[in-house]
């Protein structure tokens, strides 16, 4: 049995960071959408140059696209034991064609884990992480516009996967390695 998780939060929440974590701790391969737009616009390719404007204001890639891009990534790790979805899906469109895809592979979501934070909260956090991270999408407009689409678009994959009994939230607002515990004892749970 494959272990796959949809790290699931808002722009600024700590998929990144908790992902790292996690996949250390259960070696899955780790599939973040964000990183691989931003590898393709690094390297100039077709594709990056079709999503970039789009990233740079904030606003989601078609799902088509990240679909396509998406199942590229997973058949890229067959010997995979598991991956870890982080900024994945986005959409319910999203979510209803991963599920669609790992069912055509005889596996399928094992279990979803989504961190609660405050939108105050992730203003403050976001506003610390662009003085590092030298991503044009950490501006405080195109930040508005990401939560925006996170609140418009993104929060509704909450309850599709509610429905199917595979939503655990967790709290993610304290010390880092304290909500790794958390998510940890969600995880093992779902083995
Ligand atoms: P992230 O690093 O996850 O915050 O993603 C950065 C940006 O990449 C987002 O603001 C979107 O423009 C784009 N992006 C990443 N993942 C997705 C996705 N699953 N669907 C649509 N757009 C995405």
């Amino acid at each position: 049995m494959m272990l796959n998780l949809v790290l699931f939060g808002p722009p600024g929440a700590g998929k990144g960071t908790q992902s790292q974590k996690l996949i250390d701790r259960y070696q899955l391969v780790h599939i973040s959408t964000g990183d691989i737009f931003r590898a393709h616009i690094a390297n100039q390719t077709d594709l990056g140059q079709r999503v970039s404007k789009l990233i740079a204001a904030g606003e989601l890639v078609p799902d088509s696209i990240t679909i396509a891009m998406l199942e590229e990534e997973i058949d890229k790790n067959p010997q995979a034991k598991g991956f870890i979805f982080d900024g994945f899906p986005r959409t319910v469109a999203q979510a209803e064609a991963l599920d669609r895809f790992l069912e055509s592979k005889g596996s399928g979501i094992t279990g979803v884990v989504a961190l609660d934070v405050t939108e105050e909260e992730l203003t403050v956090r976001i506003a610390k992480r662009k003085a590092v991270s030298n991503r044009a999408d950490d501006d405080s407009e195109k930040l508005k516009k990401r939560i925006e689409e996170y609140f418009n678009k993104t929060i509704h994959v909450l309850p599709y996967y509610e429905k199917q009994g595979k939503l655990t939230k967790v709290n993610g607002i304290g010390d880092i390695e304290a909500i790794f515990e958390e998510i940890k004892g969600v995880v093992d749970g779902f083995q």
